[in-house]
């Protein structure tokens, strides 16, 4: 992009279309700091119609800093369910209990102070110091990446330090006189509405004049990716012990992935042996009870960063009930069928539940 005039140029279109085609979303009806922190930590890796879902339905439950910290993280975790990566919600939360001890329940207006609570990186910090506060910080996603690697044409990652520190520079002169707030999500929203991954809609685009790998010939080899991580398939077992027509569940450590969460004991299976082996092995380690009557009852499969898991399920009782011993789980539940909803689960773990329901 021309420095000077160029940039006005930029600047003037993408605040006028901005203006006449942004989304109503329910966080821009009051820009409360507490409302943009949490959407923003929702929407990622979150497509916008379920971020918005979630959001609702978040602040329905914890309107307020105060009531986010007074809820156990259970509850806030059953609210998350669904989203993935629940470090997110463990950090809220813990961050909640900072904010209403040291700022007395208000997201202070200071990017350092943002910084230093649990789970808020850069970009969580700039993006409510600009979008809350309206403050003149560079909020760059991947819809900004690729609007910027379009525009300018670049033929190189735009993760590449070089490349990156560059966007930033350009961004932070352009605040030098755009009202943050609106250019930030200004270049949001142009990015997930017009300048779109597949099929961009250049021909509704205010900065088609601009854009140089539209005179190229080059969008859609723009933003140029970096290589991609390959997907790693994990084949894994589990036990769904049934006793006196209930359930064991138990609670996961805080500090694995899904830390907090329940599940049906299970795990890995290991070289040669079969799902069946692995749920019976996997039930006997965790919790020293041993399975009988082993029956097949589904496979699913879930993804997580870049893992594709297979679970295989079964069935199983146990012939006499003695008090568990647990070595992977924090607690544990007999619970009925009806009652499961009440607890949070992974992915497979959910939607084994939703069949065993049918
Ligand atoms: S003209 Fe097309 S490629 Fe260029 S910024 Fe606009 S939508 Fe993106």
């Amino acid at each position: 992009m021309k420095k000077g005039k160029g940039q006005l140029l930029f600047r003037n279109a993408l605040l006028d279309w901005f203006g006449a085609n942004q989304r109503d979303l329910p966080w821009r009806r009051t820009y409360d700091p507490y409302h943009i922190w949490v959407s923003e930590v929702m929407l990622q890796q979150t497509q916008m119609e379920r971020g918005v879902e979630y959001f609702n339905r978040w602040m329905e439950r914890f309107p307020d800093i105060r009531s986010l910290a007074d809820a156990s993280e259970q509850e806030v975790l059953k609210a998350w369910e669904g989203l993935g990566y629940y470090s997110r919600a463990r950090n809220i939360r813990a961050a909640a209990d900072v904010l209403l001890a040291e700022y007395g329940g208000v997201v202070p207006e200071d990017y350092a102070a943002l910084l230093a609570l649990p789970g808020i990186g850069p970009y969580t910090a700039a993006a409510v110091m600009s979008i809350a506060f309206n403050q003149p910080y560079p909020v760059i996603d991947a819809n900004v990446e690729r609007l910027f690697a379009r525009i300018d044409n670049v033929a190189r990652p735009m993760k590449e330090k070089a490349v990156y520190q560059n966007l930033e520079k350009i961004l932070a002169t352009m605040l030098r006189t755009a009202p943050p707030r609106d250019f930030n999500q200004a270049l949001m929203e142009l990015g997930a509405l017009v300048c779109r991954p597949r099929n961009p809609l250049c021909g509704e685009c205010p900065l088609g004049t601009q854009c140089r790998a539209l005179a190229a010939g080059t969008v859609m080899q723009r933003p140029v990716l970096p290589p991609r991580k390959e997907t790693i398939d994990i084949v894994m077992a589990c036990a769904i012990l049934k006793h006196n027509g209930k359930f064991f569940i138990q609670q996961r450590r805080s500090d694995d992935v899904w830390g907090g969460l329940w599940e049906f004991p299970g795990g890995r299976l290991k070289n040669g042996e079969s799902a069946a082996q692995a749920a019976a092995r996997e039930l006997y380690e965790e919790t020293e009870l041993r399975a009988v009557n082993l029956d097949p009852f589904r496979t699913v499969t879930h993804h997580y960063t870049r893992y594709r898991v297979t679970l295989h399920a079964f069935f199983c009782n146990i012939s006499k009930v003695p008090e568990p011993r647990l070595h992977a789980a924090t607690a544990f539940r007999w619970v009925a069928l009806d009652e499961l909803d009440r607890y949070p689960f992974p992915s497979g773990h959910r939607q084994l539940i939703a069949h065993m329901k049918r």
